[in-house]
């Protein structure tokens, strides 16, 4: 058998504690990949897993994909991540949160958590009552920054899609762009918000297919099944839904000029990167352009850390950073042939140190 660090998702993280509590009956693992530039920052997924081998390797990918996301948007934070595996049900009590919260706070600020899929801000409020190394918490006053990231991510996702149509169409407006959009949720449904009100076309598509029929009532766009967005004919698919949907398959249905969209991990293996050059379709590297809503959750963490406020224009300031980061990727891919998913991993991996 091969050691579980020799596996390559392990990609030599410095910490991985599993947790299990008797009393409240929370299992959880939280996963520090690295602290080389500030605390390991990075939400909490709670989630129904099939096999607990399936829970670790989703934790130890996304706490990966964490320290490149923190690095590449600039944050002086690390990163990490922890699952709480749900049972079938996904019953979530007070005690495990408190629970959760106690094995957070005994990794003394080395892992800061935030929400995550399935987890609430009320969720957070409860965790933050055994630690202080929680973020994404409610915030009071108009114009302060903080609570719930889904927004923040669809505004960094929304300026991210236009640099990538002016980049790949030559085209300042995004008025008339088609736009296909899986997954209508926190961020699909405020990324299609965003470009509906510039005049966008909007196909939309959700497992829960009366949010996508609602949604695209609301936006005058249409909405299709969930298992036909991949391959609508558009200029811009946007996957807001889960990972790893870009595999073979997955690209070879693809019919537009564009991927660009929230979901976290959205290459099936590292090979898919390519994949989607060979065909000519500009991607947005998942980390780089879903970075708003980490950044608002580290700034209003280290905020709280240094006692004072954050106002929404201080976030939106380092959210406005995204597009320029995207084109750097993709000037450097186009020069070296090398696709935009290696050029950002190489940038990532630098920053940390392991480049
Ligand atoms: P959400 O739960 O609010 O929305 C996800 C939506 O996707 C739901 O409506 C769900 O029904 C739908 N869905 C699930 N599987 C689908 C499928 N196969 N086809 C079509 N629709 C499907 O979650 P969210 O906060 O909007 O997050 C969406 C994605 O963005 C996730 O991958 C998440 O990890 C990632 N992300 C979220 C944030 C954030 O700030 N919320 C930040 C970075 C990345």
């Amino acid at each position: 058998m091969t050691a579980f660090w020799a596996e390559p998702d392990f990609d030599a993280h410095e910490q991985v504690t599993l947790v299990h509590d008797r009393s409240s009956g929370l299992t959880a693992i939280i996963a520090v990949h690295s602290t080389h530039l500030g605390p390991a920052a990075g939400g909490t997924r709670f989630w129904h897993y099939n096999d607990p081998a399936g829970a670790m390797r989703d934790c130890l990918r996304l706490s990966r994909g964490m320290s490149y996301k923190n690095a590449m948007a600039g944050l002086p934070m690390g990163g990490g991540k922890a699952v709480i595996l749900a049972d079938e049900q996904r019953i979530k009590t007070p005690e495990m949160l408190a629970a959760f919260g106690d094995a957070v706070e005994a990794l003394g600020g080395r892992y800061v958590t935030a929400e995550d899929v399935g987890i609430s801000e009320a969720d957070m409020v409860a965790v933050s009552r055994r630690t202080a190394h929680v973020s994404g918490l409610p915030v009071e006053g108009a114009g302060r920054a903080g609570g719930d990231p889904g927004p923040f991510t669809a505004h960094g996702i929304y300026l991210g899609i236009k640099a990538a149509v002016r980049h790949k169409l030559g085209k300042d407006s995004v008025a008339g762009i088609h736009l296909a959009v899986q997954g209508t949720g926190s961020v699909g449904g405020g990324v299609a918000r965003l470009l509906a009100r510039d005049g966008a076309k909007l196909t939309l598509a959700d497992i829960n297919a009366e949010r996508a029929a609602a949604l695209a009532t609301e936006l005058g766009g249409v909405a299709v099944a969930s298992d036909a967005i991949m391959a609508t004919p558009c200029d811009v698919f946007s996957p807001n839904a889960l990972g790893a949907i870009l595999d073979d398959a997955g690209i070879a249905a693809l019919d537009c000029a564009i991927v660009a969209g929230g979901a976290n991990n959205q290459l099936a293996q590292a090979q898919h990167g390519a994949a989607l050059s060979a065909r000519g379709i500009l991607y947005a590297p998942d980390y780089v352009i879903n970075a708003g809503g980490i950044i608002s959750v580290a700034t209003e963490y280290l905020a709280r850390r240094d006692r004072r406020q954050v106002e929404v224009a201080e976030v939106r300031a380092l959210i406005e950073q995204i597009p320029g980061r995207l084109e750097t990727i993709w000037q450097e891919s186009a020069a070296s042939g090398v696709s935009a998913a290696v050029v950002a991993d190489r940038m990532a991996q630098r920053l940390i140190g392991r480049g």
